[in-house]
């Protein structure tokens, strides 16, 4: 639960002058395409880079001011929020941002307005409070099983913390998940603890789709805004071996994401689309008001009884809309050309601020 009080930040949000909102970001994860979409959209721009990783950000002429840290961690430290403040920044959250600042600094400590739902960013990160979020409407989720010895198809054996799928195997018996874990103990990828808190869910055996949406809250619309698939080391790399040399190397998976490919999907899934990005942000908005706020993904697998089954979300922009920095398939439809993630949200903060209503999506 956050400490800070939504009055401190509106306390911080009257003092700034809304002709000179800054878009502030830390230089990561997405923050090209979102500063980019920032100036598109006529805004100042910031970018708080670690020292030694600004390379990208000044080729590619990224931001107008560039703040630079030792450690991206330094983002929450007392004098960098000051600097933000003085810009009349508006900090969009990303998944490096949530990681290097912290969620507990993040809830408590970091008084300067961000966009979005800074509650909601522990519901996503959290496994039991993300599958609460994705239950409340019955969205179609991997089933899970709290006792291995349970197991009755092929499951998908995933450990505390995103480790980008490192050690995540697949079992399809109570004696295969012994011997696996056993064997994983054997080498040290995972101790006692660790197997304590196994996950265990059905191994859906479909194609990836990483669906972006965006949820205004000025329209209460929800708008779909691109989809990626993603690259995965080594599982990827591994697939493009000859299934008899695979045996041969007895080598051990890894899915920890390098890289994303565009992608959409057959037409007739489209309602179930809508149908599950609809009921996730009605089940935010009851379960951590003001619920979702802006960009947040799902990521799904389909399977070949064509059901879009989500195994994991984010409640906040994810990695792969930088698939589409120049705009997606599906923000043609609805926008128009070069819509990208990262300008859709500076046209809410736009619009929030021509309507004078920018409290409404600031937390
Ligand atoms: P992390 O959050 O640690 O990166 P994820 O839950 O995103 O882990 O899973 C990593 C990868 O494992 C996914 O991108 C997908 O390829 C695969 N995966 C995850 N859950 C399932 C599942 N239920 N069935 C099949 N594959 C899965």
């Amino acid at each position: 639960m956050s400490n800070l009080k939504k009055e401190e930040i509106n306390d911080v949000l009257n003092r700034y002058d809304k002709d000179g909102i800054t878009i502030a970001t830390l230089g990561s994860h997405t923050s090209l395409h979102i500063l980019n979409g920032a100036k598109e959209e006529g805004f100042k721009t910031a970018v708080v880079c670690e020292k030694g990783r600004e390379t990208p950000y000044k080729r590619f002429n990224a931001a107008d001011e560039y703040i630079l840290i030792d450690k991206f961690s330094d983002i929450v430290n007392s004098d960098i929020q000051k600097k933000l403040q003085s810009l009349n920044s508006i900090v969009i959250p990303h998944g490096s941002f949530v990681a290097y600042a912290g969620l507990d600094e993040i809830e408590n400590d970091f008084i300067v307005p961000m966009y979005g739902n800074r509650e909601i960013l522990r519901w996503e990160a959290e496994r039991d409070l993300e599958r609460k979020l994705l239950v409340e409407k019955n969205i179609r989720i991997p089933k899970k099983y709290d006792n291995p010895k349970d197991i009755d198809r092929s499951v998908i054996v995933k450990f505390p913390g995103a480790r980008g799928g490192r050690g995540y195997f697949v079992a399809s018996s109570h004696d295969e998940f012994n011997r696996k874990i056993n064997n994983m103990k054997s080498r040290g990828w995972i101790k006692d603890s660790d197997v304590e808190q196994t996950h265990i869910e059905e191994y859906v055996a479909g194609c990836n789709y990483c669906i972006h949406y965006f949820y205004s809250q000025l329209n209460d619309e929800v708008e779909l805004m691109g989809m990626d698939s993603r690259y995965e080391s080594s599982i990827d790399g591994l697939v493009r071996i000859p299934a008899k040399d695979q045996l041969d190397i007895n080598f051990d998976p890894s899915y920890l994401i390098t890289g994303n490919h565009p992608v959409v999907m057959r037409e007739s899934l489209l309602t179930q689309v809508f149908d599950i990005g609809d009921k996730l942000v009605k089940s935010a908005n009851k379960l951590v008001p003001p619920g979702l706020n802006g960009p947040f993904c799902m990521q799904t697998l389909v399977n070949d009884d064509l059901e879009v089954i989500v195994f994991e979300i984010s409640a906040r922009i994810d990695g792969g809309t930088n698939s589409f920095m120049n705009g997606s398939s599906y923000s043609y439809l609805k926008h128009g050309p070069g819509m990208s993630m990262g300008r859709r949200i500076a046209l809410e903060i736009k619009t929030a601020i021509e309507k004078r209503e920018l409290s409404k999506i600031i937390t």
